[in-house]
């Protein structure tokens, strides 16, 4: 037997054969224990766990190969985890031959030398050249002695065995599987399915570096919260799965739909991504989500909001893209639009629009905005009782850009109180020149949210008004819902003490907002403006005319004065009049003008009946409200 035989040889070869008996004890033991792990499906779990223990080492990985990707699994509690490689995986796999190497770690890679490990030795289970597959181990347990050459070979001679025994009995496809649904697990999302967060970027990353066009849409659902709040977490993830279904069936390859994350999609185009395909691609995806979703015995209406962003020469790569198409996903939120490309302008991390802060900083200290006044008719008498004062950035060249333009930059910098107080000023003073020429009509001016954390901003208000000569309730100050719901404690504050004062109080894009009706009993309000998309809206949807009428009646029975902008034609002049809403105001009646052309335009209606407005068969119909004119 092997101990009678190594009884005559030199302590020397008899540490040897020992060595070798071992070896082949444990080659055995390995072999079968890896069968069973075979057996149970845990072919990785199994290899770890023997080559750790048959090398005395306290790390053992794998690193498999696919498609000229690398990627490390590893055991942690029993369970496999992939990870991405590391800076010693990529040294150890680059240039390696066939046989294997053992490296002291300490002056190959930093990183890893101060994570502890002192020795690794790695040698090949499979040498395919597309799909290699190796395996590591690292550091030596307990008390005894570091690798040294025949640990190497026994390791070694141990890796070619897990080969060949894979091999044998056709197991090296089910270890493939086993580490493609390792890292399928890796690279999606559980919930969905749908690729996560990290697989889109890095197929972003690809996209950038082999690719010509390249763009990313981010869709974000619009009500997903709310679905969440009120039918639970359960619904919530049921409506996720939802969607991941919808766009899926939409996006096909080469184009990609991952989750980002929470109730956040993306969808990387590299297939023909021009700024026409992108626009198409988002009204399509907005569509689909606009259809409602079956949830617990409800319909339920998610709608979403969508960014796009195209690579060019200054965004060109992930990060950034994603960044861009982040920036038109709260445009598009904003602005109600469903879908919006990414516009410097709007970007307030963009040279441009830092370009934009300093202009406008400059243009507010010289004064070179100026107010457009559109009025308000009531529609009863056809009076003028208001004007809303509308602020234009006046160009060197004589040029205007329109509030949407720049109000969102004044709004994120700061800008918007200096802004505030001097589009008060400028209004205070032309109402008070008006006042004074014997007109009776107030005049509306647009409040930021940021506006309304200024504690001095009543008693600024008061003394602008006291200076000029306005009765306080000659002024208008308007507020959208969202600028009350944005921080409701404060904003109501600032509402009271301006009441106080005797300022009247309107809530501006009345609709708009999501909160609900009932929340406006408890506003420091006078007046409700129904915002215009409900107003266009009702020259061809018959549910907006219910929904206008529904506020006018809610306004009415709270004693708040209603109007309703955007009016462009007579006919909806007449149908908000039969409707019994007070005032309007838009495109029919006047654009907003300038000063002098405002004042032109009262005195060319001065005495006109309110028919001249609204016109129609339902003049007749509604002759009985109509007040003679005093
Ligand atoms: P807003 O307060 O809802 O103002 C009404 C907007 O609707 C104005 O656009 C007006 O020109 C437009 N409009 C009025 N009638 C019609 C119509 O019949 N059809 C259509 N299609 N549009 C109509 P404008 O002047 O471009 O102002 C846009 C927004 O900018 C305003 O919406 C307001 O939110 C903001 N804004 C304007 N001036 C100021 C300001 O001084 N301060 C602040 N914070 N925001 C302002
Ligand atoms: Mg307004
Ligand atoms: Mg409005």
């Amino acid at each position: 037997s092997v101990t009678t035989r190594t009884a005559s040889c030199s302590t020397s070869a008899l540490a040897r054969v020992t060595e070798r008996y071992k070896a082949l004890e444990m080659l055995d033991r390995f072999t079968q224990n890896l069968g069973t792990a075979v057996l149970s499906g845990r072919v990785i779990e199994g290899l770890l766990a023997e080559a750790g223990e048959i090398m005395h080492a306290e790390k053992a990985w794998l690193l498999a190969g696919h498609q000229h990707h690398l990627a490390r699994f590893r055991l942690d509690d029993e369970a496999t985890v992939r990870e991405v490689p590391t800076e010693l995986d990529l040294a150890l796999t680059t240039g390696l031959g066939e046989a294997g190497q053992m490296f002291a770690v300490s002056g190959l890679v930093a990183s890893e030398a101060t994570e502890g490990f002192e020795q690794v030795m790695i040698a090949r289970i499979r040498s395919d050249e597309a799909d290699p597959l190796y395996l590591v181990v690292a550091d030596r347990s307990g008390a005894v002695r570091s690798f040294d050459a025949g640990d190497l070979r026994l390791f070694e001679t141990l890796a070619a065995h897990a080969g060949i025994a894979l091999q044998n009995v056709g197991l090296v496809d089910r270890l493939r599987r086993e580490i493609e649904v390792t890292d399928h697990l890796a690279a999606h999302d559980s919930l969905t399915g749908l690729p996560n967060r990290n697989r889109f970027n890095k197929t972003l990353d690809a996209a950038i570096a082999e690719k010509e066009s390249v763009a990313v849409l981010l869709i974000d659902l619009d009500r997903f919260k709310d679905v969440n709040d009120t039918l639970g977490h359960h619904n919530g993830d049921r409506l996720l799965v939802e969607v991941g279904r919808r766009l899926s069936q939409l996006i096909k390859a080469p184009n990609l739909v991952a989750r980002l994350g929470g109730d956040e999609f993306a969808v990387l185009l590299t297939d023909s991504a021009t700024e026409a395909e992108v626009i198409r691609w988002g009204l399509e995806i907005a569509e689909e989500l606009e259809q409602p979703f079956q949830l617990a015995d409800l319909e339920v209406q998610a709608g979403a909001s969508i960014g796009g962003a195209l690579r060019t020469p200054a965004a060109n790569d992930g990060p950034t893209l994603l960044r861009q198409a982040d920036v038109a996903m709260y445009s598009a939120k904003g602005d109600h639009s469903q879908i919006e490309l990414y516009a410097p302008h709007r970007d307030h991390y963009s040279p441009e629009r830092l370009a934009m802060v300093g202009k406008l900083r400059a243009a507010i200290e010289r004064r070179e905005l100026t107010l457009h006044y559109q009025p308000q008719i009531d529609l009863a008498t056809g009076e003028v009782v208001g004007a809303e004062a509308l602020v234009r950035w006046l160009q060197p060249d004589g040029t205007m850009v329109a509030p949407d333009d720049f109000i969102g930059v004044a709004e994120h910098t700061g800008l918007i109180r200096p802004l505030t107080h001097l589009v008060l000023e400028m209004s205070i003073e032309q109402g008070a020149r008006w006042y004074r020429q014997g007109h009776r009509f107030q005049i509306s001016v647009n409040f930021s949210p940021n506006n309304m954390v200024q504690r001095s901003l009543a008693a600024d208000v008061g003394r602008l008004l006291e200076q000029a000569g306005l009765p306080p309730q000659y002024l208008m100050v308007e507020l959208t819902e969202t600028t009350v719901m944005g921080n409701p404690g404060r904003t109501i504050e600032i509402m009271n003490a301006l009441r106080s004062l005797g300022v009247n109080l309107s809530i501006d894009d009345f609709g708009t907002g999501h909160s609900s009706l009932s929340y406006l009993t408890g506003l420091p309000a006078t007046e409700i403006k129904i915002d215009k998309s409900f107003v266009f809206a009702m020259e061809t949807d018959p549910t907006a005319a219910t929904v206008v009428r529904a506020i006018v009646d809610l306004g009415r029975s709270l004693g708040l004065l209603v109007v309703a902008e955007g009016v462009e034609s007579a006919e909806l002049a007449s149908r908000l009049r039969e409707m019994q809403c007070a005032v309007a105001q838009g495109y029919h009646f006047s654009r907003p003008l300038p000063v002098r052309e405002f004042e032109r335009w009262l005195a060319e209606r001065a005495g006109a009946e309110v028919d001249q407005w609204v016109s129609g068969q339902s003049i007749e119909h509604t002759a009985q409200v109509v007040a003679p004119k005093s």
